[in-house]
């Protein structure tokens, strides 16, 4: 097989176990004679994968039964409207965390629909870090806080949760199973699949039950959380591909041995590449401050333009595929998510260390 070093964003890689599982049953899954994509999704072969899944992520993050796991589309960026629509009431305020382009962008949406106010933000330093910032400043008519958890973009990540007198709302789009976490602290997380869940076209939302009171009757349907949650998700056609592959990779993620195995290898991919940064002495420098290291997105600058271009180009030569940063920082980004394997990691790390003795 001759699959890329792929490095990735988002969509990214996905497990070769996963993609050759799909493939052994695209033409004929579970005996049917028809692809998972030709079954009815009130069908009973279907009603397993879709079921299946549910259940299997609740075990995998140990999700508390008062919460509801749903599945929906428009990607993480409508989540940005929906938590508002849905959580935000009149003479109430949302609050965000500003740490990267992604909560901007939550916040833009939500200021649409209501009262908002930023608690912390790290823009000033270009998100090179979490925010600090003190709880006891929410007003007392917050309706929620809004984190993201990973800046997929800037490469931080917070390294533990805030206990929010509000319900906590996680955009977890890139760090969603790549480490245990204790629901409960959220009120509501959402995630876009296609980083570390699966393939791009289904959203998970894990809402607490009791924020289900909140959705009015006056949201249209299709953006009402109460919608999926009354109808199991299935109450329109859902993306049955992305959830049968999400399925697969919750099966994979098992296999693994949970999501504690998994973070012990994200934690050693995460460690390879800082490494690799730190001890080129000053020859790579890491965008993030180093409390505030995201190990899924490693974001490192090169001393200029000039030597990012050589090396992003001899890396394409050697085969790594997606280092190119984002053009808000400059300079390179590895996406080393759950599916990435270590062994391209390690190749990664040892090029670098090549490049940079060169
Ligand atoms: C990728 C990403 C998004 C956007 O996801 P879409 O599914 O493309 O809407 C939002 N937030 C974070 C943290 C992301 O990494």
């Amino acid at each position: 097989m001759n699959r890329a070093l792929n490095f990735n964003a988002g969509p990214a890689a996905l497990p070769a176990e996963v993609l050759i599982e799909a493939q052994k049953h695209l033409l004929n899954f579970n005996g049917t004679g028809m692809s998972v994509m030709e079954l009815s999704h009130r069908s009973k072969p279907y009603e397993e994968v879709h079921d299946g899944a549910i259940s299997k992520l609740r075990t995998l993050m140990n999700i508390p039964d008062d919460y509801e796991v749903l599945f929906l589309q428009g990607g993480a960026s409508t989540q940005f409207s929906m938590v508002p629509m849905n959580l935000l009431k009149e003479g109430q305020t949302a609050s965000y965390i500003l740490s990267g382009a992604w909560s901007e962008k939550a916040l833009k949406e939500a200021k649409k629909v209501g009262q908002t106010s930023i608690l912390a933000s790290s823009k000033e330093s270009n998100y090179n870090s979490i925010p600090e910032f003190t709880l006891s400043d929410l007003s007392s008519d917050t309706a929620y806080l809004h984190i993201t958890s990973n800046n997929t973009i800037f490469g931080t990540q917070w390294q533990s949760f805030p206990d929010s007198p509000v319900p906590l709302i996680g955009d977890m789009s890139s760090d969603i199973l790549s480490k245990p976490i204790q629901v409960d602290q959220f009120g509501l997380i959402y995630a876009g699949a296609q980083k570390n869940l699966g393939p791009s076209g289904v959203t998970v939302v894990i809402i607490k039950k009791s924020l289900l009171e909140r959705s009015t009757d006056a949201l249209p349907t299709m953006l009402n959380y109460k919608t999926y949650a009354d109808n199991n998700s299935l109450y329109n056609t859902p993306p049955t591909i992305a959830i049968y592959l999400l399925k697969l990779v919750l099966d994979w993620v098992e296999n693994q041995g949970g999501v504690t195995a998994i973070e012990k290898i994200n934690d050693q991919k995460a460690k390879l590449l800082y490494d690799a940064i730190d001890e080129s002495e000053g020859f790579y420098n890491g965008h993030a401050t180093l409390n505030s290291r995201s190990k899924m997105n490693v974001t490192f600058t090169l001393q200029s333009e000039e030597a990012t271009k050589v090396f992003l180009q001899q890396a394409k030569e050697e085969g790594f595929v997606g280092l190119n940063g984002h053009r808000s920082v400059g300079g390179c980004r590895a996406s080393i998510y759950n599916a990435v394997p270590l062994e391209n990691v390690e190749k990664l790390a040892e090029f670098m260390k090549k490049f940079s003795q060169k």
